[in-house]
């Protein structure tokens, strides 16, 4: 078995007790391997894995990847900030942005969608929930407003919430991040016409656990699966 494989099973695990927690089926959760960082030998490793989803957080080190390997199956996230000038490649590439965070880039990614001759673009609104200066994404209720004018733009499909939790190993305060993202899911579902609440992508490595029992739908996993990055410490 390899190491992905092996950790895979394990994550898996962790992830139906917490599922089993909080009363909800493991199967409602899926996985993004987070594969940033690592070099493309590590993305058919992922494949071998059977894990459908990939997600890298840079325009320009996916590009390179998939031009060494090409789609490999995957389903592509973009799942880090994206500069507009940025978006017309990123268009080309990804089937589903994770990361919107302003008005503006949801503009400039519905007309090179236009552009591109695709139509219903994936994307999610990401939420930063903590206040924190160095996160980006709609703070907190914002991204209310910022939805029903981002549904009302052609060849985008709003289908979720995003959040990316403070780096901490206080329970309570993941806990209380998660929970408000999901309060805010649900409202944008409930509110806003046209928003498609069917994705709530939180928890990374060191909180998927909390973030299944708060209601998570996808979790991004970089370390926990694929092993730390080259260049960082465990
Ligand atoms: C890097 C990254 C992850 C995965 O991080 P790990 O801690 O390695 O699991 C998830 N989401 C985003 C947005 C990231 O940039």
């Amino acid at each position: 078995m390899s190491e992905i494989k092996g950790r895979l099973a394990e994550v898996r695990r962790r992830i139906e007790e917490a599922a089993l927690r909080a009363e909800r089926p493991g199967a409602d959760v899926e996985i993004v391997a987070v594969t940033k960082g690592h070099p493309a030998s590590v993305l058919r490793e992922v494949a071998a894995s059977g894990l459908p989803i990939i997600g890298e957080n840079r325009v320009d080190e996916a590009e390179l990847k998939f031009r060494e390997l090409g789609r490999l199956g995957f389903r592509w996230h973009m799942i880090g900030h994206l500069q507009r000038n940025k978006a017309g490649r990123a268009v080309q590439l990804f089937d589903v942005i994770e990361s919107v965070d302003s008005l503006r880039l949801a503009r400039k990614l519905a007309s090179e969608t236009e552009r591109a001759g695709r139509d219903g673009l994936e994307i999610l609104l990401e939420v930063n929930t903590s206040g924190e200066a160095t996160k980006g994404g709609f703070a907190g209720e914002e991204v209310l407003q910022a939805a029903a004018e981002i549904v009302a733009l052609q060849r985008l499909r709003v289908v979720g919430l995003m959040t990316m939790a403070p780096f901490t190993s206080d329970e309570g305060v993941l806990r209380e991040v998660f929970r408000r993202t999901r309060e805010l899911f649900e409202r944008c579902g409930r509110e806003i016409a046209g928003f498609e609440a069917r994705t709530l992508s939180m928890g990374m490595s060191n909180d998927f656990e909390v973030a299944v029992e708060e209601g998570s739908t996808r979790l991004r996993l970089g370390t926990v699966l694929i092993g730390p990055r080259p260049g960082e410490t465990a």
